[in-house]
């Protein structure tokens, strides 16, 4: 009897403990949402209640038939399914969140948009037998300033939620100077051969996804798929993205 008031009373002020605690840290480490900016609760990560429910979501995952995201690589590539969870546009919420992601402390918005992105992935039985996720490497010039790349941090979300593994066997094969000044052409000629996969790494896989940040002129997600193929030109490729231009 004592015992169970004891353990009842300990597990209340551990609980107590706890929430004292978390309330100290959000005091010394508030967090803000990183679209409106707003302070969020203890409970609530990255994107308060009302952004997160308004960000520009595809709906792909109620798709049946292709979507724009497929059509990026119609005549080019036969791609299995291409599933983007957001819109990509100039000064919107989605434009906020990668760069979030990308030039700033993004490692766990990266993951918990991973996340969102995979539970997305589960409404659609065409991704249903993706047996591995292949994010897209980043060179390591910019992972050493970066410090981590952010397709391998989104794949690890999309892995916890799915239970499908990664495997990072893509690799650039040399540097490219930064993108963003560049032509749709340049950019596209920049990148053009410039991954492969470590051999025999996709033995036996039938069903890969490779996971990127952003699908824009689709150069990136090509050579990357082609490199696949290269090694396995019968494994399916799909592609999974947080966000698709339009
Ligand atoms: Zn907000």
């Amino acid at each position: 009897m004592y015992l169970k008031a004891y353990l009842l009373m300990k597990s209340k002020l551990l609980k107590i403990g706890k929430q004292y605690f978390e309330g100290i840290t959000s005091l010394i480490f508030p967090h803000f949402c990183v679209v409106c900016g707003s302070e969020l609760n203890q409970k609530t990560e990255h994107l308060c209640f009302s952004c997160e429910e308004e960000l520009h979501y595809t709906y792909f995952e109620k798709y049946e038939d292709y979507s724009i995201a497929d059509q990026v690589f119609w005549g080019r590539l036969n791609i299995e399914n291409v599933f983007a969870l957001l819109y990509y546009e100039a000064g919107t919420s989605t434009k906020k969140i990668l760069h979030h992601i990308k030039y700033s402390e993004g490692v766990d918005l990266a993951h918990f948009m991973g996340k969102m992105l995979a539970r997305k992935l589960k409404n659609n039985p065409k991704f249903a037998d993706i047996e591995v996720l292949l994010p897209v490497p980043i060179h390591s010039k910019k992972k050493f300033s970066r410090g981590y790349n952010q397709s391998l941090l989104i794949a690890k979300g999309v892995s916890e939620e799915l239970g499908i593994p990664i495997l990072d066997v893509l690799y650039r094969k040399r540097h490219d100077k930064s993108q963003t000044r560049k032509s749709k052409e340049e950019r596209y000629e920049n990148v053009k051969d410039k991954f492969a996969l470590k051999k025999g790494a996709l033995l036996g896989v039938k069903h890969v996804m490779i996971i990127d940040d952003v699908l824009t002129t689709g150069a990136t997600l090509e050579f990357a798929a082609r490199a696949v193929f290269e090694d396995d030109k019968n494994v399916k490729v799909s592609l999974g993205t947080l966000a698709v231009a339009h």
